[in-house]
């Protein structure tokens, strides 16, 4: 098949690699010039922020701090956000945090510079005419919103969840840094531990799939799978944190260029109706996906399970399958994450809803095996 594949971000990983933040910067910006920091309340009360902030202070930069991030980022925030940068004449946004701090962080440099709101982009009623420079060091191991060129904003209003897509939104610089990830608490490694492998599943199997893709993908499920039960057990596993952000990177970099499928269209209608964690809403629908995809492509998913190691080459294609599907609820048992059924604000009655929402989702029309509305309730 043709495929191309586009890469603008350029990627800087290792152990301290942020320490270089300013070093980084002045070969981009002058001093003297504003920069704005986003990131969320949670990630501004950890250790970390401080250093970083006082960093860019010394390298004589003036600073816009922007924390009003919040988990599932909202529309009206990054319209706030992108007035504080027209108003602060910001040359560039700098994103510290996880994918939500990240989204806001790419929508806020592109509202900051070509004005509108988050539903015109998404709604194709408006071009992406320019974009500020975004700078990302991702503090969460799951999204890998660092390299891709989308960002996911809720319309607070309606409670739609929205992609916006583009070239322009992708990064210019990614610094990963595994150090400024162990500090994230079980819960939330485990659930945007998930996240990341949903990525590499779909970037991988999804009809826009690229040799590329399946390349990035299928390594980052070689990581992601043994290495986020040992990140969740102990935060401090500095390899296993390391080996988790360099998965959720390659499964950036997998989805990032093709898509995401079925879970992910189940999991944006979930979190936008119920605010469920991102990860946690993946997870939730992942086993299902799974045996649904498996059904018309048994060999492709058997696949999947050698390469993620719940079967053998030994195995038929058909005991291959079953223990995909065992070897993942098992493991996502393992890692604490709830099921559907124990999630406490899902209501029955909105099934149908939320089964609209995901079919009227773009990223539908990926899924390996095509999804009717009827197949998503
Ligand atoms: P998040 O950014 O919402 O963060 C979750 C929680 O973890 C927050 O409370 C935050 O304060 C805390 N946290 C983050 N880093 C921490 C650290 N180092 N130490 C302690 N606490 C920390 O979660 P996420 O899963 O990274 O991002 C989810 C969002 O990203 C969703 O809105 C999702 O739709 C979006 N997303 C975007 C893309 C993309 O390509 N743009 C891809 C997937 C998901």
């Amino acid at each position: 098949m043709d495929f191309s594949y586009r890469m603008q971000t350029q990627i800087e990983f290792g152990d301290g690699r942020a320490a270089k933040l300013a070093d980084d910067l002045s070969l981009l910006f002058k001093p003297g010039e504003s920069l704005m920091v986003v990131t969320d309340p949670g990630v501004l009360q950890t250790g970390m922020f401080e250093p970083l902030l006082q960093m860019l202070h010394k390298a004589r930069y003036q600073v816009a701090l922007f924390s009003d991030v919040k988990p599932n980022p909202r529309d009206e925030d990054c319209l706030r956000g992108a007035a504080l940068m027209r108003e602060q004449n910001v040359s560039a946004v700098v994103a510290v945090g996880g994918g939500s701090a990240m989204d806001t962080a790419k929508t806020i440099a592109l509202l900051g510079r070509s004005g509108g709101v988050p539903r015109e982009y998404a709604d194709g009623e408006r071009l992406y005419e320019e974009v500020a420079p975004i700078i990302c060091l991702p503090t969460t191991a799951g999204t890998g919103s660092e390299v891709t060129r989308s960002a996911v904003i809720t319309e607070h209003a309606t409670h739609r969840k929205m992609t916006l897509k583009h070239e322009r939104l992708r990064p210019t610089l990614a610094i990963l840094d595994p150090l400024l990830t162990r500090s994230v608490p079980p819960s939330v490694t485990a659930a945007t531990g998930v996240d990341a492998l949903v990525h590499a599943i779909e970037g991988a199997t999804c009809r826009l799939s690229t040799p590329l893709s399946r390349a990035f993908g299928e390594q980052a499920m070689q990581l992601i799978v043994p290495s986020l039960r040992r990140a969740v057990a102990c935060g401090e596993d500095l390899d296993a944190r390391r080996a988790m952000l360099e998965g959720s990177l390659l499964a950036g970099l997998s989805f990032g260029s093709t898509d995401v499928a079925a879970v992910h269209c189940l999991a944006e209608a979930l979190g936008g109706l119920y605010d469920t964690p991102h990860g946690v809403a993946n997870a939730v629908f992942l086993p299902s996906v799974l045996h649904f995809n498996a059904e018309a492509y048994p060999v492709l998913h058997a696949r999947l399970a050698r390469v993620m190691n719940f079967a053998s080459t030994a195995d038929s294609d058909q005991l291959a399958v079953a223990k995909l599907l065992d070897g993942i609820r098992a493991w996502t048992a393992e890692l604490g994450i709830p099921k559907l059924r124990d999630l406490a604000s899902v209501r029955v009655e909105d099934f149908e809803h939320l089964a609209d929402l995901a079919f009227q989702n773009g990223s539908t029309k990926s899924n390996v095996r095509p999804v009717t509305r009827e197949d998503y309730q």
